[in-house]
Order: structure tokens, then sequence, then C-alpha cells
């Protein structure tokens, strides 16, 4: 459904829309001063090239930062209309304060682009990513050309990542983190995904509509330090795969049939053992299956409690974040 290939001239061509920049932030006081002004000055740019409406706009998702980034946000939108805020009142995670801005902006823009505050994604991607939506495209992912500037261990941990989640059968876009385009269509079906453990880089692949990609080179950060330490990074890869598969769990149920099998076949030996005379040689093997096997038992526990766990989350429908305030909008 992914449709890589030229954009152009047979498409119905949309008017400038109304465009939403919608920022996740955590304690990024910092960078936010020199990430307004370069979306700012891309969104003057392209309003100049009549490529996005007069009203088009950024709006800073404060994810319960601790570091003032809320006063930067307030003094940005005293200062401009075209810089909005809304303020959660606690951490909710970068994917769930994502989620909590693009909702708000759902039913005041045409467009939406999600970036990080530390704009490592490259802003020069976003007119092209207006381009293709004013071609007729509703989804326009961000992607990245290549991983080098990533360390060893991020490289090869979201290599097997991707390759895990397409054997499962699960939609990705590769090197795709949630630097993306998404028209007003694609944000009300968006919006209408009520879940908890949200995996946005999942999600969206499901909603079908006219999709496509974009490359880009990915920057190192320039101020402050990642919100995403690798304990974070791993919580969330375990979300994009238990969030979207059951495969995992009925791949344990497979493993456990096989076991019961060769558990079977030892029994057969050791009876015949038995009544041939001979006795069972040695407890190492014993005590080697019993570890083994409670291993095996743990293991599968650990994953129907990942899934329970989910379950459990999902059915208490809680509110997914909670909003303070908001400014401009
Ligand atoms: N972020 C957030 N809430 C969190 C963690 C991160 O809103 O709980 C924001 C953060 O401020 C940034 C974006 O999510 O705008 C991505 O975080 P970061 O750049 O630290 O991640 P990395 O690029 O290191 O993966
Ligand atoms: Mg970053």
């Amino acid at each position: 459904m992914i449709d890589s290939d030229c954009f152009a001239s047979v498409r119905p061509f949309r008017p400038a829309p109304v465009l939403a920049i919608v920022v996740p932030c955590l304690d990024e006081a910092e960078t936010l001063l020199h990430t307004d002004r370069v979306l700012s000055g891309k969104i003057v740019s392209l309003i100049e090239k009549g490529q996005v409406s007069d009203g088009s706009f950024v709006l800073y998702v404060d994810d319960g930062s601790t570091d003032g980034t809320w006063d930067v946000i307030e003094r940005l939108a005293a200062e401009s209309v075209r810089s909005r805020g809304l303020k959660l009142a606690s951490n909710a995670g970068h994917q769930l304060a994502l989620m909590a801005g693009l909702e708000a902006v759902s039913v005041c823009c045409d467009a939406a682009i999600s970036i990080d505050a530390d704009l490592q994604d490259d802003v020069e991607a976003i007119d092209e990513m207006t381009e293709r939506y004013r071609s007729g495209f509703d989804v326009v992912y961000g992607v990245r050309r290549h991983r080098k500037e990533d360390g060893v261990f991020k490289r090869t941990t979201a290599k097997g990542f991707y390759r895990l989640r397409n054997a499962l059968g699960m939609r990705t876009v590769n090197n795709h983190a949630d630097y993306r385009l998404l028209s007003a269509a694609a944000l009300k079906g968006l919006c209408r995904y009520r879940e908890t453990n949200l995996f946005l880089r999942g999600i969206v692949p499901m909603l079908g509509l006219r999709q496509t990609q974009v490359f880009y080179d990915r920057k190192p950060r320039v101020f402050g330090r990642s919100k995403y330490p690798v304990g974070k990074m791993l919580n969330f890869a375990a979300d994009g795969i238990t969030s979207f598969s059951v495969r995992p769990a009925r791949m344990i149920l497979s493993c456990g049939l096989v076991f019961v099998l060769i558990s079977l076949g030892i029994l057969t030996y050791v009876l015949v053992r038995h009544f041939t005379g001979h006795t069972i040689p040695g407890w190492a093997s014993i005590i080697l299956s019993i570890w083994f096997c409670t291993g095996v038992l743990l293991l599968a526990l650990g994953i129907i409690g990942e899934y329970l766990g989910k379950v459990y989350m999902e059915v208490k429908r809680r509110p997914r974040w909670q909003e303070e305030r908001r400014l401009n909008i």
C-alpha cells in the first residue's frame, strides 16, 4: 500500500493546508527556543511559497517536564499565535504525549506533522512532505536513509526489531520513527484507536489510505540529552511486538507441545531400559531437565503475563492523559 513511486501529476491537487507541527517535549527547555526559531521559520517560508496556509502553527506538548519547559512554551505562545502549547499534568510518555497533541490538532488542521523537539529529524523534509500531501497522499513517512550515526548497539537492536516485526507479519516501515505527516482523514482514523499501550509506528500503517515515504538524514542531538535510555527503549520495543501480535504466545504453545512429545519419547526410553533390567544412569540429566523445563515454563508464564497485563490495562479504560492547560488552541 505504500506508494514510493513518483507522486506526480495524475493525482488530485489539494489546496494549501492548515499545517500543524506537533512536538512532544520532556525537559527540553534548553532546546526549545532554537526549535521554535527553526520550525516557525519553516512555516513562514512554506506560507510564502503558498505551500501551506496562513493559519499553520506549531503545537508543543509538554509531557510533564520539570525543567521549565512550560515557561518557555508560555513565552513562545505569548510572542506568536503560531506557537501553541498543551501541558499534560504528568509524564504520560512520548507516544501518549504525541497522541494528545495529534488529537488536539485534529479538529483544527488539514494536516499534521509530528517531529521530536531536538530536531534530529531534518526539517527540510517538511517541504517534500507537504508536496506529497498536496498531491493526494494521506500518510507521508519520514524515513532515514541510513543509521550510520547510531551506535552499534542501537543499530543492531533496531535491525533485529524490524526483522522480528516483519517475520511476525506486522506491517512496518523500516527506519521510520515518529516523523511523519498525517492528513485530516488519517488523523481522524488514528483518533479512533483508543489503546493505552500505544505504538504509533505500528498503528499508522494499519490506517490504510494513500501512503508514501520521503527520505532524510538524521542528525545528532545538539542540546540536552536523550530521554530514551536503554530500559525505556526496550519497553517500547516490547510494546511494538506484544501490542500487535499474539503470535509469540502461540509459539510458546507450540514449543510446549514439542516438549510434551519429547518427554513421551523419553518415557518410552525409560520404560524400555527398566524392563530390560538397566537402571537409569546418573542424576545430572534429571537435574538438568528440571532446570531447563522450569525455565521454559517461567518464560511461557512471563509471556502470558505480558498479554494479561495488556488486557488488564485496556479493560480499565482509564483516561490516557490529563490535560492541564491550553494556549492559543
Ligand atoms: N519525549 C516525551 N516524553 C517522554 C520521552 C521523550 O515527550 O517521556 C520527547 C522528547 O522530548 C523528544 C522526543 O520525545 O522530543 C524524542 O525523545 P529523544 O529525542 O530523547 O529520543 P531519542 O532521539 O534519543 O530516541
Ligand atoms: Mg532525539
